[in-house]
């Protein structure tokens, strides 16, 4: 094989000018698949000649593309604020700002500066949590998956927990609130049917090995027709009076009324705490619109039992979610709502909207697009069939093919009666121009 004998030797290849101030050992490791690949073809005979030029250019690209950032930003034009495989909750630019100096610099995570000794990282979100959910302490794990593990595994390893059948949810990502509760420790006994369960199945099911009630919200499903559930209120009451740990995972606990009538469903938090459960838990990050945490709140006591499990070290946050957190409650008591997203973007009423689509259609061209009014979703595995109204730009042509060249330039939009539409709900204001220029690409305007 004559052609054999021109492939380049590694040593020499990379040495080659384009190459000049790479990193060599990265750069040996392609140079060197790049030379077996060519060997590999031209023992088979696929090739007929080596082309250096090509394969130098072939090289350079595979190591330019290394270095590309996996994780790109994207424009959300789904109408779904939510998104679960876009990152949930958006963090502002001004919150990020403010916790800067703590993630960039040393702080007092874990230092008493009164003391100048050891101090605990979670009293940094904790004064203002508890005055923000009038509760008596609180505490914040990994996520929402991590509370869930960590209540059950400090309250009820080897004892039962109470259960309805109708709220052994699989949230998604295949986190199974059953799978969960086994893996804890924790003895799940099942109670009433999968579309009803009575207050007496509760009590039915209560013996010496329970310790907890537990109640799950359904999160991603809606149960309608002929079906019942116990409020949390009634469970509550059971609990103390057999002196049992009451716990309700809210899966996404939310601050103020929500517009659209869209938590008129279920009970809002503030009726939660109301009850003084003895814990709940949520996500930082579907609707409290924060970081990803999980958020931990109700009694001293049980806190305390928590805070001394030794897994909690496995599940602890560590300062950029605590310093985000901070400011996002500060945030909340302030009630500056513009400064969490997922919030501004839920209340965008449907005037504002629309006055923010027939903008963007001005500067396209009136021509290549019309405003449409829609139905979107929240998202996140929150507020299940409640749909709420929605603006977008419908862009003219053949959806499907539009729906992949948008995307190729990391705009997601979404289809809807064969229509390719850009949805303004998920859309910030600070996209607008970016989202102006990418259409008149797409479309191949001037
Ligand atoms: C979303 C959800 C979880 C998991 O929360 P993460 O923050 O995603 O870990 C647990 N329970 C319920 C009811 C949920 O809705």
């Amino acid at each position: 094989m004559k052609l054999l004998r021109e492939l380049p030797k590694v040593d020499k290849f990379i040495s080659h000018p384009v190459f000049e101030g790479l990193c060599t050992p990265l750069l040996t490791q392609i140079a060197r698949e790049a030379i077996e690949s060519l060997r590999e073809a031209i023992l088979k005979e696929e090739v007929s000649s080596v082309d250096e030029e090509s394969l130098i250019q072939r090289v350079k690209n595979t190591y330019d593309a290394f270095f590309e950032p996996s994780l790109k930003p994207l424009i959300n034009a789904t109408g779904v604020i939510l998104h679960t495989n876009m990152g949930r909750s958006l963090i502002s630019e001004c919150l990020l700002e403010r916790a800067k100096p703590i993630i960039c610099n040393y702080s007092n995570l874990e230092y008493n500066l009164q003391e100048g000794c050891r101090g605990e990282r979670y009293e940094h979100v904790s004064g203002h949590l508890k005055n923000l959910l009038h509760v008596e302490d609180v505490l914040v794990v990994n996520n929402n998956a991590a509370a869930v593990f960590l209540i059950l595994n400090t309250f009820a390893k080897n004892k039962e927990v109470v259960v309805s059948r109708g709220e052994l949810v699989e949230i998604g990502g295949s986190f199974r609130i059953p799978e969960v509760m086994k893996q804890s420790g924790a003895l799940l006994h099942e109670v009433g049917a999968t579309n009803k369960t009575k207050p007496t199945d509760y009590a039915n099911a209560i013996s010496e090995n329970t310790a907890m009630l537990m109640k799950v919200h359904q999160s991603n499903f809606a149960m309608e027709g002929f079906s019942e559930d116990v409020n949390y209120k009634t469970i509550k009451a059971l609990a103390h009076k057999n002196g049992l740990i009451d716990y309700y995972d809210l899966g996404s606990g939310y601050i103020p009324k929500l517009p659209y009538n869209l938590g008129n469903r279920e009970a809002s938090l503030d009726e939660i705490l109301a009850c003084q459960p003895s814990l709940i838990s949520f996500s930082g990050d579907k609707l409290f619109g924060s970081v990803q945490a999980g958020i931990i709140a109700g009694s001293k006591e049980l806190i305390d039992a928590l805070k001394k499990n030794q897994l909690l070290r496995m599940l602890r946050v560590d300062k950029i979610t605590l310093s985000l957190l901070e400011e996002s409650i500060k945030a909340y008591l302030k009630e500056e709502y513009e400064a969490i997203p997922t919030l501004w973007l839920l209340f965008q009423n449907v005037e504002d909207l629309t006055q923010r689509a027939l903008r963007v259609r001005a500067c396209v061209g009136e021509h290549y697009c019309d405003v449409v009014q829609s139905d979107t979703y929240m998202g996140g595995g929150t507020l299940p069939n409640r749909k709420f109204p929605t603006i977008a730009l419908h862009i003219k042509g053949k959806a499907s093919a539009l729906e992949k060249k948008f995307r190729e330039h990391y705009v997601i939009g979404r289809i809807e009666n064969e229509q390719f539409l850009l949805d303004f709900r998920s859309l910030l204001p600070s996209v607008e121009s970016q989202l102006i220029q990418t259409i008149k690409t797409v479309l191949d305007l001037k």
